[in-house]
């Protein structure tokens, strides 16, 4: 009698089943836990990156300028680059996590172009301590820059709307898209500021103009290169009758 692989039947839906019941609620235990940044290596949090990826997240240096959120490189109000700026940034405080450098910036062409959007989760907890250690309360409402729909619904998600749902849930304060994105605009990595701020001219229009009135709102994207989006948006929301406009960012280019 012969005895080859094919007689022997695994059980496997009933191996499944077996260590379910064993281990109930703790079966996260025989789950590898990966990393939300890399996918690749273990990460000892749930939900956290591994030491690895973590290495590439520093938070900018202190102090901090009130004017882009990045390290303030002198002894005034605001840092060189804002100082440089023609007109004054149009939000009354912007804060942000990290400079875009190093291994963050990676993390974050992940979480918006490679559909890592598990990393919505440990970004936006940076982003939420940043403005409890740099802004102050909690605003009134959190307000993502919207992407154009048909951006959105190629991608399958606007990045700053998750990021706006894990800053606003511990609080307990609404996440509201205040904005609508009126018409498709090019890319616009290459471009200066004045070059962006005529792109996005009349980009975004307030939805439901009564929603902004008086309220503290802040705007919520995942970088802050020369702030030209940001200042479009913040125009937009000046307009529809807000109070106080705050801007929070991942990262600060
Ligand atoms: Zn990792
Ligand atoms: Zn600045």
């Amino acid at each position: 009698m012969t005895c080859s692989a094919a007689n022997v039947a695994i059980p496997r839906h009933g191996l499944r089943l077996l260590l379910r019941r064993l281990c109930g609620e703790g079966r996260e235990l025989l789950v590898p836990n990966l990393c939300p940044a890399c996918g690749v290596r273990l990460s000892a949090e749930l939900g956290e990156p591994c030491a690895e990826c973590l290495a590439g997240w520093r938070p900018h240096a202190e102090p901090r300028c009130p004017g882009c959120g990045g390290h303030l490189d002198n002894a005034l109000k605001f840092c060189g680059e804002c100082l440089r700026m023609e007109e004054a940034r149009p939000w009354d405080l912007a804060v942000s996590a990290a400079p875009f450098a190093g291994g963050i910036r990676d993390q974050i062409h992940r979480f918006k172009y490679q559909g890592a959007t598990a990393l919505a989760r440990p970004f936006g907890r940076r982003m939420r301590e940043a403005w409890e250690r740099f802004g102050g309360a909690p605003p009134d409402a959190v307000v993502p820059v919207p992407l154009h729909w048909w951006r959105e619904l190629r991608r399958g998600y606007n990045q700053a709307e998750l990021l706006a749902r894990e800053i606003a849930a511990p609080w307990g304060v609404p996440v509201e898209n205040l904005l609508r994105r009126r018409r498709w605009t090019r890319q616009q990595a290459r471009l200066h500021f004045h070059a962006r701020q005529k792109n996005l001219q009349g980009v975004f229009a307030p939805r439901g103009p009564e929603a902004a009135a008086g309220r503290h709102l802040l705007l919520v994207d995942d970088v802050m290169t020369t702030g030209a989006t940001l200042a479009a948006a913040t125009e937009t929301l000046r307009r529809a009758g807000a109070q106080q406009i705050s801007v929070l960012t991942i990262a600060r280019g």
